[in-house]
């Protein structure tokens, strides 16, 4: 078995997805948002002599060991990062494992490396809560460093394959068009928004280190006009993450 750097293993979470979860953080990320809470969780490290006292190597084993002693008090695991798609046999792996155990495996990510690519991968997850931080490229690159194009297949790719768990927006006043976000969500899935969860992430500077890290949250106006949007829209499965 091949080993993950693990950043952090959380065993109880109630924000990763539906129900009491074990979440387990990768270390590494492929791109570099304005408004990363972990910045620590960027690094990428290129294998188990490159560490930090914080990281752990793992094997899927070891990791599933851990899951393991909660197993009668959760209903699945969320792997989460930096980016834990980095990783994808270690997930593979760990998920196979965790399935057999009778939990439900979940991936929390950025959307910028191509799925499509891993169909064993694909076999084994429960879904996807897919970042979409921003629709125009400019825009997108502005803000992460990085290219959208793959996000927008991975979210044309994962709804046909009924893998889309939640579509995650970040939203931020005069940096984030939500609307321009809502609008090309719907022109690539068309009906399906209506029964994808949604989920509107009011932006909190708490951790930031980046350009953005003394811009103020948005006010819960804002977000319930952004609900509503969204509701006018189509979608129909709207949660606020406040
Ligand atoms: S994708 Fe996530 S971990 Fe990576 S930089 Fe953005 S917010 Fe941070």
């Amino acid at each position: 078995m091949i080993k993950a750097p693990i950043h952090k293993i959380i065993p109880h979470s109630l924000v990763d997805g539906p129900g009491n979860r074990t979440s387990i953080f990768l270390q590494g990320c492929n791109i570099k948002c304005e408004y990363c809470h972990n910045p620590e969780t960027q690094k990428i490290l290129t294998d188990t002599s490159d560490s930090s006292p914080e990281i752990k190597w793992m094997t899927a084993e070891e990791v599933f060991q851990e899951v393991k002693k909660d197993i009668p008090f959760i209903r699945g695991i969320t792997l989460s990062g930096g980016e834990c798609t980095l990783y994808p046999q270690f997930l593979e792996e760990l998920f196979s494992l965790s399935q057999k155990a009778g939990l439900t495996c979940l991936i929390d990510s950025n959307g910028t490396i191509d799925l499509s690519r891993f169909p064993e991968l694909m076999e084994t997850c429960s879904g996807v809560m897919l970042d979409v931080k921003a629709w125009d490229q400019e825009k997108f690159k502005r803000l992460t460093g990085g290219n959208n194009t793959v996000v927008k297949k991975n979210l044309k790719y994962l709804s046909d394959i009924d893998k889309l768990e939640e579509i995650r927006i970040v939203c931020i006043p005069e940096e984030v068009d939500v609307e321009d976000i809502l609008k090309g969500i719907k022109a690539t899935i068309g009906d399906k928004i209506s029964d994808t969860n949604l989920r509107l992430i009011k932006f909190r500077n708490h951790g930031v280190i980046g350009r953005l890290k003394d811009t103020i949250s948005p006010s819960d106006a804002y977000m319930n006009n952004l609900k509503e949007l969204a509701s006018e829209l189509g979608f129909n499965v709207i949660k606020n993450y406040i």
